[in-house]
């Protein structure tokens, strides 16, 4: 069988009660038991078809966590009702206090802020470097360094990590390689090329329709158990658990993830390249301007394109916000933070999602004030949306 993530999601067969082509929703908290020993069991150690409690497991969200293993290519997942209670929980599994981080200095600004201001309250620190510098991600390596974190492809600058170089230095010093693959589900598998967790924000592409967050920490089955475990797992104590009903709505929207990623990216390289062509800075890992255009290719299932991620400078937040809500009003898509929608969103990285980031520190990575990040939906016409794109760019006096 073709090594392809769709065709693995497609022959997972689950049934609804009554053989519906859905599976039912398992709408409990609590399970019944026939026997003591079993319910001892099951607070010792997972017990094939068994359930205990829905924090624990729940048998709707248990097929989302075995589609989401299928898509990633590990052993399991552990399902969460965030992105950041995937991030969190997996890093809290690992690392305890006195150990140290060593993250990609351009992620999502609330991981960040996570890493810079939450954790080191636990005595967890982090050193934030440029993750393309894989001399200096070496450099950092203390006795104390616990895992390399990083994006697959980064927030808001799109930036592409060596996922296979940045692994063998993780093994080589025996640390564990956490990868976000929110921006770029099918496209990248960093778990064949090499991480040993993968976390996602199944608010965005997985998702796909922006009416509900979630997360999930694909990993060994080993991993996934000890995140579960009722004296020491960070997920099970902490508690970040899904619903049923909601698990049961990304699995549907998940099985149509395939053809919505080709279009995102269809859509997202017509609409690079024209503002490439109008002059703009632009960022997206399908131009062969962009740095790291050739290692993309390399690590990427081709079908699915770039992805649905556009960054370009407006040059100050003014304009980007004149521009933005211009698009607005005439029809390009909404001013709005998040990605992974349908249709297209966009807003300033610098004033919005990457604000935990300091100005200065901003500047250093470049993340110019004045950038806009787009997410590029689906639309069916990209030339209709271009169209209405470049109008108010040119009603704002950008072009
Ligand atoms: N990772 C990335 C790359 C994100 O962009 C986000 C949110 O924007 C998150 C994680 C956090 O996800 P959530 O909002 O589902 O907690």
């Amino acid at each position: 069988m073709k090594d392809d993530p769709a065709m693995k999601i497609q022959d997972y067969w689950v049934f609804g009660e009554y053989g519906g082509v859905n599976p039912s929703i398992e709408d409990a908290s609590t399970f019944t038991f026939l026997s003591a020993e079993k319910m001892q069991e099951l607070f010792e150690h997972e017990v094939e078809g068994c359930f205990l409690y829905s924090r624990h497991l729940n048998p709707t969200v248990h097929y989302l966590a075995q589609s989401m293993a299928l898509l990633e290519g590990t052993e399991y997942t552990q399902i969460t009702a965030s992105g950041m209670a995937a991030i969190s929980c997996a890093i809290l599994q690992i690392c305890s206090s006195g150990d140290e981080i060593i993250s990609s200095r351009t992620i999502y600004g609330g991981t960040y802020a996570l890493l810079k201001n939450y954790l080191p309250k636990f005595d967890i620190n982090t050193t934030f470097v440029n993750i393309l510098d894989l001399d200096a991600v070496k450099s950092k390596i203390t006795p104390k360094t616990k895992i390399i974190y990083t994006e697959s492809i980064s927030n808001p600058l799109l930036e592409v990590a060596n996922i296979p170089e940045l692994s063998k230095i993780a093994k080589e010093n025996n640390l564990t390689l956490i990868v976000d693959n929110t921006f770029s589900p099918m496209i990248l598998q960093p778990h064949k090329l090499g991480a040993d967790i993968v976390v996602h924000s199944l608010t965005k592409f997985i998702n796909g329709a922006s009416d509900c967050v979630g997360g999930a920490i694909c990993a060994t089955h080993d991993f996934v158990t000890s995140l579960k475990d009722v004296h020491n797992g960070s997920a099970m104590l902490l508690g970040p658990t899904m619903d049923s009903i909601r698990a049961a709505g990304i699995l549907k929207n998940l099985r149509t993830l395939h053809i919505r990623m080709k279009q995102h990216s269809h859509n997202a390289m017509f609409i690079a390249t024209k503002l490439k062509e109008l002059g703009f800075r632009v960022f997206y890992p399908g131009l062969e301007i962009h740095q790291q255009h050739e290692l993309m290719k390399r690590l990427m299932n081709r079908e699915y394109g770039f992805g649905g991620m556009v960054t370009f400078d407006c040059k100050t937040p003014e304009k980007a916000n004149e521009l933005m809500l211009k698009m607005q009003e005439n029809k390009v898509g909404y001013f709005a933070v998040s990605l992974g929608f349908y249709k297209t969103l966009f807003s300033a990285p610098g004033l919005s999602t990457s604000s935990e980031i300091p100005p200065e520190e901003q500047q250093q990575i470049g993340l110019s004030p004045g950038l806009v990040r787009m997410s590029v939906g689906i639309d069916n016409d990209i030339e209709i949306t271009w169209e209405r794109m470049l109008k108010s760019i040119k009603e704002v006096g950008l072009a």
